[in-house]
């Protein structure tokens, strides 16, 4: 027998001891998601009625694609960025298993995920570099983990893209986000990135990758000191956006 088949009849054997969960409930999944179709059904993924830069969903199919109040405010620093799902219901407590949960299958699960869907305007594929948004390291000996790695290591896998995840550093432990409003978001997080050496993202395409997009805070910052470190682009692919 050959090793490959081998593979297959002890993959076989797992499936049918421990048959594969759907990540939101017990049922089995089916089709080419890892939730079963009756989640699958519930989660809202991002169609290609967006703001072309930040990627903010429309709420109609089909509209004209122009840009939304706030990219033509402030025009991001990231070429475009773009999202898997909406953070709501099943993704949401997917994620929530993922991150809090320290259920690192599911976030391996949600990467494959995020890896295999086709992106408006967006090609994995053209990307020189995958660079998961860092965490300080105070708060990754608490976690235990970079949920942002996770998912940013299955899709450098997928492509074969080189990830790099020490070259952007996290060198100040801003305290969570999540309570903060837009304004106050963008305060706390300036400063809190530096790229360790400027040779490794020179001339670049780099693609970001981070689990939710809130206010886009955190990866305008990173976009900002990856471009400035003279990345020729940041683009940023998330696992889900508010
Ligand atoms: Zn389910
Ligand atoms: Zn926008």
């Amino acid at each position: 027998m050959m090793i490959s088949e081998v593979y297959h009849v002890a993959q076989g054997l797992t499936d049918l001891l421990f048959p594969p969960r759907c990540l939101a409930c017990e049922n089995t999944p089916g089709g080419d998601t890892p939730f079963c179709h009756e989640c699958a059904s519930r989660i809202t993924f991002i169609g290609d009625a967006l703001c072309p830069s930040c990627g903010i969903p429309y709420g109609t199919a089909g509209g004209d694609r122009h840009l939304c109040g706030d990219c033509i405010i402030a025009p991001p620093p990231f070429s475009l960025a773009r999202a898997l799902g909406v953070y709501e219901s099943i993704l949401m407590s997917a994620i929530h298993r993922f991150k809090y949960g320290g259920k690192t299958a599911v976030g391996n699960a949600l990467g494959d995920s995020m890896a295999s869907r086709e992106y408006d305007s967006l090609h994995v594929a053209g990307y020189d570099l995958i660079i998961p948004v860092p965490l300080h390291p105070s708060k990754l000996r608490r976690r235990g983990f970079n949920q942002a790695l996770i998912l940013a290591r299955r899709i450098a896998k997928k492509y074969r893209i080189p990830l790099d995840f020490t070259t952007l550093r996290r060198t100040k432990p801003t305290p969570a986000q999540v309570k903060l409003s837009g304004d106050d978001r963008r305060k706390n997080i300036r400063g809190a990135f530096a790229v360790e050496t400027k040779r490794a993202v020179e001339g670049r395409r780099v693609l970001l990758i981070d689990d939710v997009y809130t206010t886009g805070s955190t990866v305008k910052e990173c976009a900002r000191v990856l471009m400035r470190a003279r990345a020729s682009e940041v683009a940023v692919l998330t696992l889900a956006r508010t």
